[in-house]
């Protein structure tokens, strides 16, 4: 099976296209067509440092590194780097379908929440996410509904994947 999956993680294809550049622009005699490689090799390593500081706004700087340092695996599917938003709303439709996964109620409009917070490295993951009211989402917040009910909740839905997985 073809994998799809990179080699490498963020930082090291930085670093080689750092490289790649740094070469192919110290050749001595080098040629155009070199210059323009090693100039495209350096565009590529700007476009990856200029996705990380954008991540380190929007995201933090942990997860800026955990992005840099993690080689996406094709089969763990449900990385950050997977459309998050299209997961939440998928479990807020489709898996809890309009209802609270905790209460039950269904004339709210439900919020996707993280299980394990990602501060404390919670995957945007069907496993850790859970769609509740704002009522039983508040409560979860404060800590009131423990991890563990709100965890065998989402384990006993675990046959539910996502469609486009
Ligand atoms: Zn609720």
């Amino acid at each position: 099976m073809e994998e799809d999956g990179q080699k490498l993680p963020p930082a090291g294809i930085f670093v080689v296209l750092i490289i790649v550049a740094f070469a192919l622009f110290t050749i001595p005699n080098s040629s155009p067509l070199l210059r323009f490689i090693g100039f495209l090799a350096l565009v590529g390593a700007l476009g990856v440092s200029g996705y990380a500081f954008f991540l380190a706004k929007s995201e933090g700087t942990k997860d800026t590194v955990n992005w840099l340092t993690t080689i996406k695996e094709s089969d763990k599917g449900y990385s950050r780097s997977r459309t998050p938003k299209k997961l939440k709303e998928w479990i807020k439709e489709r898996r809890a379908n309009g209802k609270c996964e905790y209460c039950g109620q269904s004339n709210y409009t439900l919020e996707a929440h993280h299980i394990l917070p990602k501060s404390e490295d919670g995957a945007d993951d069907p496993r850790n996410l859970i769609a509740l009211c704002p009522n039983c989402h508040s409560r979860a917040d404060r800590g009131e509904i423990p991890k563990s009910e709100l965890m065998k909740i989402v384990e006993n839905k675990k046959e539910e994947k996502p469609k486009w997985e």
